[in-house]
């Protein structure tokens, strides 16, 4: 049996062989194997997964939260353990991330790096940086060769990273000309949390959406903000913003979907369409045309998570925007000669690391399990606390409740000490009263500006876990980029996140 199939593997091999022989010079032969550094065909799919505050430390700590198997997403999903799908991307390279005029960048000079491939200044959306001339997109690009072209985020779909692909403007807050950017861009597909559509720059104007939507309407889009209407989109809708419904008139937490662990905790069934549906619809919409797709998918919430310091919620949420890119890598493998996927950061967020002074070389992920909602939703509980009445003895038991943090019989990793107890008491006395006895610089470095009984709670399950934080904002540390797909070892080495952008441009050809 063993011969038999040596044999045949002799015989395949040698037809395939000759065959390639005959086809070698001819771009589009019938081989699947992406190539070589040189040798790869020109893509018309190409995925773009930028993951907001997405390090290596963000993504080792998902991949440690998943090793335990008890970690779930919520009620509704599950996972896979231990491992994301990135690990399926077969290149592996580097990024540094640097503005133009700081060495920490924003979300908007680091996307206009990574749409345009020029550096710019913080906050300007790709213009150069005296916002004097507009810099083209990737995706201006793809649109003008007449590829369908689409923008997905699990934040507004005019914050500043979806910005910089469609927007030209010299700040991410000018969110009423960023809108009409959108609107005017022609591309297929939107779709994320909301629109922030006058919220800053538009003077005396209501907030109400209906002013987006006319002018979308006027341009030819169909918005739709409910779950049924999103479903039954087929890509012969025509052009399509989706958002959820709750957004319609609501600004509530920057117009961003829901973090993935507080989905059950959403009245409508229209605020839980996930990153992952709109990724998987944005396929699907996109996919009916000869000249391909190009199709950009922002985890946001990544950087909001690490923002606020709360590393159970950025995991969560980098699964989901793992669980997104599977969707794509789906599309690779029967498309294997005409799909590139790049996934990267923008920056790292938070200063995260694994590994924290007071439990040295100990770690203890499986207690990160125990934490039921995200700081938001906690942060609307203390928001509902009475000062008069709300004693520290009961906020201890809702944070027990919330995040298992002092509760022993769970695990015993999970027990509170003396000192941690002083350092919550201490923030909830600031949460309850504003006051406190630091100094508004110590109040700074300990809170970050952040409900100060909410965040204590999320350092101290953090540092328990063996998990530490340095910052509030982004940090300076070069990010990984992955690719798979024709032309993916362009992606291989140490270089600049303009790089990135340039690397994609050429290899899809999409400047010519
Ligand atoms: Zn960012």
């Amino acid at each position: 049996m063993k011969n038999i199939l040596k044999i045949s593997f002799a015989v395949m091999f040698a037809f395939v062989s000759i065959s390639a022989l005959f086809i070698s010079c001819n771009d589009d032969d019938d081989s699947t194997e992406p190539n070589t550094v040189t040798d790869y065909k020109t893509p018309k799919y190409i995925f773009y997964f930028i993951g907001d505050g997405l390090g290596s430390p963000q993504i080792n700590v998902t991949e440690a939260a998943l090793n335990d198997p008890n970690f779930k997403l919520s009620a509704t999903k599950s996972v896979g353990i231990g491992e994301l799908n990135l690990r399926q991307l077969t290149v592996t390279g580097m990024q540094t991330t640097h503005a133009e005029d700081r060495y920490i960048t924003g979300s908007a000079a680091s996307a206009t790096a990574l749409a345009t491939g020029y550096k710019t200044t913080i906050g300007t959306i790709s213009m150069n940086g005296t916002a004097t001339s507009d810099l083209k997109t990737m995706a201006e690009m793809a649109k003008e060769k007449g590829m369908k072209v689409g923008i997905v985020s699990s934040v507004s779909i005019d914050h500043a990273t979806p910005a910089c692909f469609y927007a030209h403007t010299d700040s991410r807050n000018n969110y009423y000309s960023i809108g009409q950017d959108l609107v005017a861009s022609g591309f297929d597909y939107f779709a994320g949390g909301g629109v922030r559509w006058n919220k800053y720059d538009g003077e005396g104007q209501a907030e109400d959406i209906t002013l987006f939507t006319d002018a979308a309407t006027t341009a030819g889009y169909t918005y739709v903000n409910t779950k049924t209407a999103f479903d039954a989109l087929t890509s012969e809708s025509g052009k399509i913003i989706a958002t959820l419904e709750k957004f319609y008139t609501n600004t509530d937490d920057g117009c961003a979907l829901p973090y993935v662990m507080d989905l059950d905790a959403q009245a409508s069934e229209n605020d839980k369409i996930t990153l992952s549906d709109f990724t998987e619809k944005g396929i699907e919409l996109l996919d009916n045309d000869d000249k391909g797709f190009f199709l950009m998918v922002e985890g946001g919430k990544i950087d909001w998570a690490c923002h606020a310091n709360d590393v159970v919620a950025a995991a969560h949420n980098t699964v989901e925007f793992d669980k997104a890119l599977g969707l794509a890598i789906d599309f690779y493998n029967e498309h294997p000669d005409e799909t590139i996927i790049v996934l990267t950061g923008d920056h790292e967020c938070g200063g995260l690391t694994l590994g924290y002074a007071g439990t040295g070389y100990e770690s203890a992920f499986e207690i990160l399990r125990h934490q039921t909602m995200s700081y938001v939703e906690f942060e609307d509980i203390v928001d509902g606390w009475n000062p008069e009445v709300k004693t520290f003895e009961q906020a201890l038991e809702d944070a027990k409740e919330a995040f298992g943090l002092g509760n022993e019989t769970l695990n015993s990793a999970l027990a509170l000490s003396d000192y941690e107890k002083g350092l919550l008491e201490d923030a909830f006395n600031r949460s309850m009263s504003g006051e406190s006895t630091h100094e508004p610089e110590e109040i700074s470095v300990i809170y970050g500006y952040y409900d100060p009984f909410t965040v204590t709670i999320t350092h101290i399950l953090n540092n328990k876990a063996g998990i530490d934080w340095t910052s509030y904002s982004h940090t300076g540390v070069p990010v990984p980029v992955f690719a798979l797909g024709q032309g993916m070892y362009e992606f291989n080495g140490y270089y600049d996140n303009t790089d990135i952008a340039n690397k994609i441009i050429e290899i899809a050809k999409l400047n010519e």
